[in-house]
């Protein structure tokens, strides 16, 4: 038995000596590519003035319908040409899921927009007997453009409720959301009733929050990452709406979004905070439009361009000018690329 290990033993030092030399010429030449690799992924970004710890509109929508009735509906003619101002100033949009999660994979020099459609109503999604989203609605709108802009990404969030875009048989409801979800669209929690969560106990927080969750995931096999809040009103203890659990159904979003009034932060700036992320109301530049609603906030956006997020081009990499490290936050270092 000793004789047998020992063996072992003498015959593995015998054959370590070469893999072990092998091993650190490998490594360095790792190093050097790796290296090489930096060298020009850093060349890239700064090309295309890559700025992923900048700022991302995140555009709330309400009904689209030809007459609007409040200050939060629009046209299908002013969101269709909201959308090309979009695809002509270079951004595509990702959905709130892949905001929240860091997973922006847009082309370098292109800037993230996340497009959000609140309370589910039948003038964003309805589908035509053939299958089609029925002409004018915002989903309709939505795919037309993207069509006649190559590059420009079908994608959006809803912010379901039980008013499920008008349907009330659970097949119907189930149809929806299956194309939706189908085509890359994200759906999102927006609560069942669409009551005010502010001044609540945390037992109905949940109870209410964890609705909205179930109603989304009894439906299609697809879990809500991120929650609306009615109103863009804040629970008492924020967490609440974030995490929870009632009735057997628990939640765990990326991100909680509220109602107001400006760009929101880079999910890799370390100020990003997931329990408040502010949106943008989509409407001209009048009353307090004239400064915290889309219009406003889109030429803010191309006047201040260094402000605004710039992606490298890599879904894996987060670059930056070196001199906003300090803002870099400790959650994706990994993927850090300063420039
Ligand atoms: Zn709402």
């Amino acid at each position: 038995m000793g004789a047998v290990l020992s063996g072992c033993g003498s015959q593995d030092d015998a054959q370590d000596k070469s893999p072990k030399v092998n091993a650190a010429a490998k490594a360095s030449a790792a190093a050097v590519t790796r290296a090489n690799l930096i060298k020009t992924k850093t060349a890239a970004a700064a090309k295309v003035k890559a700025n992923e710890l900048g700022q991302i509109p995140v555009l709330m929508y309400h009904r689209i319908v030809d007459k609007p009735g409040n200050q939060d509906d629009r046209t299908p003619a002013q969101f269709r040409t909201e959308l090309e101002r979009l695809a002509a100033e270079d951004y595509v949009p990702v959905t709130a899921a892949e905001y929240v999660t860091g997973r922006m994979d847009i082309p370098a020099g292109k800037h993230p927009v996340v497009l959000t459609f609140d309370d589910s109503s039948p003038s964003q999604f309805a589908l035509d007997g053939a299958g089609a989203p029925k002409a004018n609605t915002a989903v309709a709108i939505l795919q037309d453009v993207a069509q006649r802009h190559p590059g420009f990404r079908p994608v959006a969030t809803f912010y379901v409720t039980r008013d499920m875009f008008g349907m009330t048989k659970p097949e119907e409801r189930e149809q929806v959301l299956l194309w939706l979800a189908g085509k890359g669209y994200d759906i999102g929690n927006h609560t069942h009733d669409h009551l005010s969560l502010r001044g609540k106990p945390e037992k109905e927080v949940d109870a209410e929050v964890a609705k909205g969750h179930k109603l989304i995931t009894s439906l299609i096999n697809a879990v809500p990452v991120t929650i609306a809040l009615p109103y863009g009103n804040q629970p008492n203890t924020k967490e609440w709406a974030l995490k929870g659990s009632s009735g057997g159904v628990s939640y765990d979003y990326g991100g909680v979004f509220l109602a107001g009034y400006t760009p929101a932060l880079s999910p890799f700036n370390k100020e990003f905070d997931p329990l408040g992320i502010p949106r943008i109301r989509s409407m001209d530049k009048k009353g307090d439009c004239a400064r915290f609603c889309s219009v406003a906030w889109l030429d803010w956006l191309k006047a201040n361009a260094d402000e605004r997020y710039t992606s490298d081009g890599d879904v894996k990499t987060v670059a930056y000018p070196k001199f906003k490290a300090p803002f870099m936050t400790m959650r994706f270092t990994d993927r850090a690329l300063p420039y």
